[in-house]
């Protein structure tokens, strides 16, 4: 028969040891490091807009409207579709348009309807 699980400790009143926030204390060092100093990047400190996203070379928060071609902070260029938000990259920009790639086949399409144009009206003649 199997012993029963020792009964942990409720937890209410005075935190213990077993509590997370101390039994954690000293892990995860590097990562803690990496979030204090992000909380110090230009515009982060000083607090976002409602909706933004940040500089891929300096860190600094760029907000989303009105769109930008470049930081505000860095000068550095904001290109392609990826944009990094806190804690993740996102790909939410549009792509651009696909026009040229489908062309050959929009023009192949093209070509082949009016071959088979031309067939029926010389069979049909
Ligand atoms: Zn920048």
């Amino acid at each position: 028969m199997a012993e029963p699980e020792p009964e942990e400790p409720k937890s209410f009143g005075n935190i213990s040891d077993r509590h997370w926030s101390r039994a954690r204390a000293g892990t995860n060092e590097e990562a803690l490091r990496y979030y204090r100093e992000r909380s110090h990047a230009p515009g982060v400190e000083e607090g976002g807009g409602p909706r933004n996203f940040y500089c891929m070379h300096c860190d600094g928060v760029i907000p989303s409207d009105p769109p930008l071609e470049r930081c505000p902070h860095c000068d550095g260029e904001i290109s392609g579709v990826a944009r990094r938000y806190f804690n993740w990259v996102e790909l939410d920009q549009p792509a651009k348009s696909d026009f040229r790639s489908l062309l050959p086949f929009a023009l192949g399409g093209l070509i082949a309807l009016a071959l088979i144009a031309f067939v029926i009206v010389r069979l049909l003649a």
